[in-house]
């Protein structure tokens, strides 16, 4: 339901404030920032990967669930849009899909290797694959920048957020606002001295097959670079462990080495720890709990992996079935049980550079076994393996809510990883 009482149907149609109808609307700007209604059951700031995976999961809930983000859906692209293949098809968004790959290339200084992988890669359109996650919800969408916590609203429990639009507020509150953590008490978390990576790339028009990355200390001393084709443009950028390093002129260096147009920069600061899963009562979740990958800087598929965990967790407190403290707790924990895994990955993150260059070939190959390449993929790929949203083609072939609960996250995957831990 709207604040009005009115039920909104799921977001299938054209919705006037959102992207379900190209062409897409710009963001709102001056009086047509008008105040929005101050109360709801969920709040969600930031509507990418995280926050509209969140939203997904309460469809059909009853709930009276607000996204925010200070951009139209899907309007500005976070990110090179690369993924396993395997979440697109378990999440419902292959129609997004724009090239497919088997294999990665590495390049290094002193050669070159081809990792024929145990599951393919895949790039999208991040416009689409937000238009298909918000097609899923039946929640309301405004445009409001985020400015952080009000005070605590009536002292019922609610939490009050300050917006440009005034401030609105829920007792379930999520932060999806990317590494800023809008929503957490100011504890300084600010680059260059944060453990935050940079990352930069250009998104010039062009076909390309391979999908490569660069090992080179050319491009960058502590990280890689990339070129990751997606059918009519190519995502062409270098990622920085070290956020002190500038990439602005090795982005563009790697760009006309590659012979292709230095255009459409897109790039921001990307976490590599884990920060809390809580606090004063609200759920952070993608990039604003640092659930991006250290070394790969993969953190799109960890954002719908979270995003889905949460949002199961809120329908429970939605529906009835756990207390808003309960749900804090559980997703606590299944954050927390995966943090040994970031740790190594981190760990793995800091070797790398320190690897003289002339050794990074011989140890890569000796790597390259398909047995030592299919053992090492599959760990990665299990830190967040997928799982079927609410909503996606998996789930509404047949998954029932019950069978939803089986699959949950938390119940499987929280077990799994705890297991596994050394
Ligand atoms: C150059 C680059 C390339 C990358 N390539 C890949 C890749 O190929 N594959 C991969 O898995 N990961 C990649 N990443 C990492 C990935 O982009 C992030 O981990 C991922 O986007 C996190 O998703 P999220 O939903 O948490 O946050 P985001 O995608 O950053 O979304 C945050 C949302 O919050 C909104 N917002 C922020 N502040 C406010 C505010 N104050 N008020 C209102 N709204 C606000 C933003 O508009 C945005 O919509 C890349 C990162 C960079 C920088």
């Amino acid at each position: 339901m709207d604040n009005d009482g009115r039920t909104l149907a799921p977001n299938q149609g054209l919705q006037p404030d959102t992207l379900q109808g190209v062409p897409i609307r710009a963001t709102k700007r001056g009086e047509e920032r008008t105040p929005l209604p101050e109360t709801y059951d969920v709040l969600i700031c930031g509507a990418s990967f995280a926050g509209l995976a969140v939203a997904r999961e309460l469809a059909g809930s009853g709930a009276e669930v607000m996204v925010v983000d200070r951009y139209e859906i899907g309007e500005r692209q976070t990110s090179a849009c690369g993924i396993p293949t395997d979440w697109l098809r378990a999440t419902g968004l292959m129609e997004a899909e724009r090239q497919r790959f088997d294999s990665l290339l590495i390049r290094m200084p002193h050669g070159t290797k081809r990792y024929r992988l145990p599951w393919t890669f895949s790039t999208f359109d991040y416009r689409e694959l937000c238009e298909l996650l918000w097609a899923g919800c039946d929640a309301r969408f405004e445009t409001a920048k985020v400015d952080g916590l009000s005070a605590p609203a009536n002292g019922d429990g609610a939490i009050a957020v300050a917006t440009d639009r005034g401030t609105l507020s829920a007792p379930l509150v999520v932060d999806a606002l990317g590494w800023r953590r809008v929503l957490a008490r100011g504890d300084g978390y600010q680059p260059p001295d944060a453990p935050l990576s940079r990352g930069l790339e250009v998104h010039p028009d062009g076909a390309g097959e391979k999908f490569e990355i660069w090992i080179d200390r050319r491009y960058v001393p502590a990280g890689y670079g990339w070129s990751f084709p997606a059918r009519d443009e190519v995502r062409i950028g270098i990622g920085s462990f070290d956020p002190r390093f500038h990439v602005r002129e090795t982005t563009e260096l790697l760009a006309a080495d590659l012979g292709r147009d230095r255009v459409g920069f897109q790039g921001n600061w990307i976490p590599h720890k884990l920060r809390p899963a809580t606090e004063g009562g609200v759920f952070f979740v993608g990039d604003s709990a640092g659930h991006c990958l250290p070394l790969t800087a993969e953190g799109i598929r960890t954002a719908l992996y979270f995003g889905i965990a949460l949002g199961r967790e809120l329908r429970g407190v939605v529906e009835g079935r756990q207390s808003r403290e309960q749900a804090a707790v559980e997703y606590a924990r299944f954050h927390d049980s995966h943090e040994w895994k970031f740790r190594w990955m981190l760990r793995v993150q800091r070797l790398l550079p320190r690897i003289p260059p002339r050794l990074l070939s011989p140890l890569l190959r000796a790597l390259s076994a398909k047995r030592v390449v299919d053992w090492s993929f599959g760990h990665y790929m299990r830190i967040a393996p997928p799982i079927p949203a609410a909503g996606s083609a998996h789930d509404q072939h047949g998954a029932d809510q019950e069978q939803r609960d089986a699959d949950h996250p938390l119940r499987a995957n929280r077990d799994l990883v705890e297991a596994e831990q050394p």
